[in-house]
């Protein structure tokens, strides 16, 4: 029997998979489908929430020691596994926002290094960009992680520890019990016993819970994405306006995105959100008008009230654990969730509070 076994093989059953297993654990990694396929290969990768301070102290807490977290993180990851995640240090631009005041009041109160720039500085650090805009704010220090990358370098560090097993094309059903106590899970492969279970099944982990008459408020929510391939200098810094970003890769890649849909777990690219995007990505830096598309794709993000993900034991069955919802950020705090996650599961001191990610009182019964 495994100590844990973890449902989802996304950025956050990856790097659950490797926090539990570096601390001893033996781990066994059942995937739906392929490791890394879903809203984790999907996302943009900033690092950072794309309007921090609309969040609160939860998601604040998990984004800030994640950032802090990810560049020796991303070089260790490098070292290990030979595959890049290019942690991209680019800085963010925020053009014309409509809450600026806000934004320059919660850098003050986080001591974060959001401030007004003049429009001409920015104009000569980003030419690309249409010169439209009146004002601009900037974090020089957000970076953005090539986050397909960053999936296959987790998988290739976890496939060397002998203590990881992982299986793909191994879909999970429901839940193993003794009384209220869960101790593994079931597919149509077979029974996998372990002394605790996680669900870090993304958009998907709702269904789950289903099985065990628990309502857990985790939605699909669909996010369209363009990819343009432009010369290496002609985007230097990630520029974000009206709801539309751009997100420059160190090889010329250009992410334009996305799109907030609520239809289920629908993922098929649509020619109108690819006309949207498009028109975006032109009014923010025209040049794109003469470039072609040459990617266009949708992800499903765990969509959970205000953005916070579920951390912890679930009250009512011992044993079953979740790491799920992380919404919109789930890149940006995946670090912090799953060091969270170790911590509470082996007894360490947690990193940060986790009374706001608990389960308990969260989840409502079918
Ligand atoms: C367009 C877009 C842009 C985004 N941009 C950013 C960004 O810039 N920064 C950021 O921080 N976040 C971003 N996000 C959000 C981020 O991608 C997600 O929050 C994060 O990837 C969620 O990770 P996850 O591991 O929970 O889910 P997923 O990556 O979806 O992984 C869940 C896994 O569980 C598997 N699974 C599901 N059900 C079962 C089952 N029954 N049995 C076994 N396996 C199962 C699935 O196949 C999947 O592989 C973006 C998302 C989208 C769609």
């Amino acid at each position: 029997m495994k100590d844990i076994v973890v449902v989802g093989a996304g950025a956050l059953g990856l790097l659950s998979a490797l926090s539990l297993a570096q601390d001893g654990c033996s781990v066994l990694l059942l995937e739906a489908a392929q490791v890394g396929r879903e809203a984790s290969w999907a996302g943009g990768g900033i690092i950072s929430p794309l309007y921090p301070w609309r969040y609160g102290l939860a998601v604040t807490a998990l984004a800030h020691w994640s950032q802090d977290f990810y560049p020796r993180f991303g070089e260790a990851l490098f070292a290990k596994s030979g595959i890049n995640p290019e942690v991209y240090v680019t800085g963010l631009y925020w053009l014309d926002l409509e809450d600026q005041a806000k934004a320059l009041a919660w850098a003050v109160r986080h001591q974060q290094e959001l401030y007004l720039v003049e429009k001409e500085k920015v104009c000569r650090h980003v030419p690309a960009l249409d010169t439209s805009f009146k004002q601009a704010v900037c974090m020089s220090n957000v970076a953005n992680i090539r986050n397909p990358h960053f999936v296959k370098a987790l998988r290739a560090v976890l496939d060397r520890m002998p203590n990881v097993e992982i299986r793909e094309q191994s879909p999970v059903s429901g839940f193993l019990r003794s009384g209220e106590k869960v101790c593994g899970v079931i597919g149509a492969w077979g029974v996998a016993k372990a002394r605790r279970t996680v669900v870090a099944a993304g958009a998907w982990s709702g269904s789950l819970l289903k099985t065990l008459c628990l309502e857990l408020p985790v939605e699909p929510v669909k996010g369209q994405m363009i990819l343009y391939k432009c010369a290496e200098d002609f985007l230097p810094a990630m520029v974000l306006a009206k709801g539309r970003y751009a997100i420059p890769r160190k090889d010329g890649h250009i992410l334009v995105g996305s799109t907030l849909e609520h239809v289920g777990f629908d993922k098929t690219p649509t020619e109108e959100a690819l006309a949207s995007l498009k028109a975006s990505a032109e009014e923010l830096l025209p040049a794109l008008a003469e470039a072609e598309v040459i990617g266009h794709w949708a992800g499903l993000r765990p969509g959970s009230p205000d953005g916070i993900p579920f951390i912890g034991e679930v009250p009512q069955y011992p044993g079953l654990w979740l790491n799920c919802g992380h919404y919109r950020n789930g890149l940006v705090l995946a670090p912090a969730s799953c060091e969270l996650l170790k911590n509470l599961m082996l007894g360490e001191t947690p990193i940060v509070d986790p009374t706001p990610y608990s389960p308990a009182g969260r989840l409502g019964t079918l």
